[in-house]
Formats: structure tokens, sequence, C-alpha cells
């Protein structure tokens, strides 16, 4: 087991005296990140992409050159690709809005798979009642695998666009995204990607996925909370109007009109979160310095710890597949006869804090035939013996909840 000491990057871990395992709902941030943002509102402070002298030009560098950073990053084509929004929910609902509602029509069909956050699946429910389109559920194994029957069976002639998560955040088994965009671009539909679980655990190349969008949240890979990112091939970038408009995303305005701004700026409207795209730029930095074959081997060991351990308790169920290797970090699990707001009370007690309910997936719990249950997630700098804590009180729930064992 790997034990190397990355928590001394992380000042709130330092201080906390819990065990931090909600992860997937948002990371914590090393002090590279907060440095960053302070760095930026201490000596780059003024209003990027507007200016014309040193301060204002300043700014809008730092925010350029971390556009760039996140281009690299998941090798898109170009930096023009890399929208910067609020988070991964505000990314999906610009591709609602501005594709969805102006490129699908009666008739079409949108194919979303049962396991979509909501952020993934609302926007879609709502361009399907504003056009006509068809709502589609591509539904999965109680393993979380979407299989090729399932996907031929939904992505047929009238599919116009298909919703799908890299990662789900339930289950945390990793879909072949790949094999969604061949099927989907052989009938002329569009894949959305919601990548908010997937672009902080594992190398993510939208080039190689093929991936017409891809939406991500910074502070769930360390990064500031309040920025996100839309990845859109350009073509269908330049094709679609505006979702919010205002200052910063025109050429010009007249009396009866206006010119939008080339991408990316033209779904840029208003100030932007230039300290927020900095301090993203800087965890990206942070993950790329531990690397991807570090993270991945360091959560897989806490994972494959985690599974070993409740599962060896009779009553402990685990969602998802059998295989620790395709959990990216994530446990969700049910204990017979106890709600998951006491399994995550008991935990907090306990010191733990783990997320409980329908983590904003409730298709695919009612689906799985599941109320809710209790998730936990980790990221790299998680310890074995913090896993080994939170095995040891889910031993004792039972017990204290007045069963017998
Ligand atoms: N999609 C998935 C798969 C998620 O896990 C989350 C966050 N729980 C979101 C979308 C929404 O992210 P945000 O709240 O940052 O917009």
């Amino acid at each position: 087991m790997t034990t190397d000491n990355n928590r001394k990057d992380f000042p709130l871990l330092q201080q906390m005296d819990t065990i931090y395992l909600d992860n997937a709902a948002t990371a914590q941030r090393p002090s590279c990140v907060l440095a960053a943002v302070q760095e930026f509102y201490e000596q780059k402070n003024a209003n990027p992409l507007r200016g014309f002298y040193p301060l204002s030009l300043e700014a809008t560098e730092s925010y350029q050159e971390a556009r760039k950073t996140v281009q690299e990053f998941i090798h898109a084509k170009e930096p023009e690709e890399i929208i910067f929004t609020r988070n991964t929910t505000e990314s999906l609902n610009l591709v609602a809005y501005s594709y969805g509602l102006n490129f699908l029509k009666e008739g079409d069909e949108i194919a979303v798979t049962i396991m979509e956050h909501h952020s993934n699946l609302l926007p879609w429910q709502m361009v399907s009642r504003m056009t006509g389109a068809k709502l589609h559920y591509l539904e999965c194994t109680s393993e979380g695998e979407l299989t090729d029957e399932e996907l031929q069976k939904g992505i047929n002639e009238r599919t116009r666009l298909v919703a799908v998560a890299q990662v789900s955040n339930v289950l945390g088994c990793v879909n072949p995204i790949r094999k969604i965009t061949e099927m989907a671009h052989r009938v002329g539909a569009v894949v959305v990607v919601d990548g908010a679980q997937s672009v902080p655990h594992m190398p993510v190349d939208v080039q190689a996925l093929d991936a017409d969008f891809l939406a991500f949240s910074g502070h769930k890979l360390m990064g500031p909370m309040g920025i996100g990112c839309l990845y859109g091939k350009r073509e269908l970038l330049e094709k679609m109007p505006p979702f919010l408009t205002g200052g910063e995303m025109i050429d010009s305005v007249h009396r009866d009109g206006a010119v939008f701004a080339p991408v990316p700026q033209k779904f840029e409207a208003g100030t932007v979160n230039a300290a927020g795209a900095v301090g993203l730029a800087a965890a990206i930095r942070y993950l790329q310095e531990k690397g991807f074959d570090y993270i991945q081997k360091k959560e897989l060991e806490l994972t494959q710890r985690a599974m070993e351990g409740l599962g060896a308790l009779p009553y402990v169920h685990i969602l998802g597949s059998k295989d620790p290797a395709n959990h990216t970090g994530i446990v969700s699990f049910t204990i017979d006869g106890v709600h998951p707001h006491d399994v995550s009370e008991i935990l907090s007690s306990d010191g733990i804090d783990v997320r409980a309910g329908h983590h904003c997936a409730q298709p695919l719990l009612e689906y799985l035939g599941v109320r809710s249950s209790t998730r936990a997630s980790m990221m790299f700098y998680n310890t074995p013996e913090e896993i080994d804590a939170l095995i040891e009180s889910v031993s004792t729930i039972r017990r204290r909840m007045g069963y017998g064992e």
C-alpha cells in the first residue's frame, strides 16, 4: 500500500479532525491553488478582456493562459474550444439551451442514460418539453454496464443527441464513450459527455474520445468553486447562438441588434471568473505533477480496501460493479435495515464525512430499486487508515441501531 503523505499540501486536511470521504461532492484544495487565487487578486486584479492598461492586460493574459492549460489537459485541438462557465451544471445547460433548443425538433430523439446526474438529465427534459423531441433512456445492468444491445436499441436514426456521464457519481463505473460517439456519429447525433467525475481521476482526451461536448467542474478537481468548463468542437460552437447575452460577448452593438464576438467569448457573457480560472489551472498543474498513473494506482488501492472490508459484512450491499477498477474511487452502499441518513449520522459521530441520499441521480436509484444510499468517495490523499476507520465504524452500525449483530 502506498503511504505517501500528500496531506501536507492541503491546509484543511491538516487541520480537520474528521476523515473526509466526500470527494465526489467536492475535493479539498492544495495550498498552490489557494496561493494562485491570492496572487491573482494581490498582483493582477483588473477586469480581464476589457482594459488596454498593463494590469488589465496581465489579467487577460493569466485568464487566457488558464484556458490553454485546460485545452492541453483534455487534449482539445484549440484553446478556443474551451469555454469557462461556473460549473458542470452551467456547461450542460449552455449546450441544452444553445444547441438543444435550436437544433432539435419534434420527431428527434435524445438518448440519455438512466445513471445521469440530474445536471445531465433535467436540461434534456427541458429540451424535450420545449422542442417535442423524445427522451429515450439507455438502461444499464445492475453493475452499471451499458450493453451493446441497449446502446444499439437506443441510438438509432432518430437520435440527434446522446447525453452520457463518463463516470457515474453513484456507481463510479466508466462508460464506453468512444463506442458511444462512434455509434452516435454514424447516425448523425452529437454526444454530450458529463466529465464531472472522470476528469479529476483519469486522463481524458476529447479528440481520442471524439466527444462533441464535455463538461466538468473545477471544484471536483481541487480547483476553486465557481469555475467550470465546457469543451465543444469548434464547428458546433460556431453555429450555436449565445446562451447568455450582455457585456463581453459582443463585437458591436447597435440600436437594432448586435454582432457577437467569436468563440469562446460569445459564450462568456459578463465579467469572467479569472481568479477561478487561474486557480483551476494551478489545480491542473498539481494533478499533472502527481500524475494520473500515481493517482489511479492510489485510488484503486483505497477502493479495493474499502470494497473488501465493507463487502465482507453480510448486511452491506455495494452498488455497481464487483471490480474495484470500475469504481473510480466511489463506493456506494446500503445496510440492511438502516436508513442511509442514519448511517451517515452515525459515521459522522465517529468523525467520518460521507454522503447519504439519492446523490442527484434519483432515476438511477429508482431503477435499481434503492431509495437512497451512503457514498464514500476517495481521492489519492486519503489513507488506508481512514478506510479502515470507515469499515470499523460501518461494522458497528447495525448493533448501535439495536440489531443483534
Ligand atoms: N455531474 C456529475 C456526474 C456530478 O457528480 C456532479 C456533481 N455532483 C455534477 C454533474 C454537477 O456538478 P456541479 O454541481 O459542479 O455543477
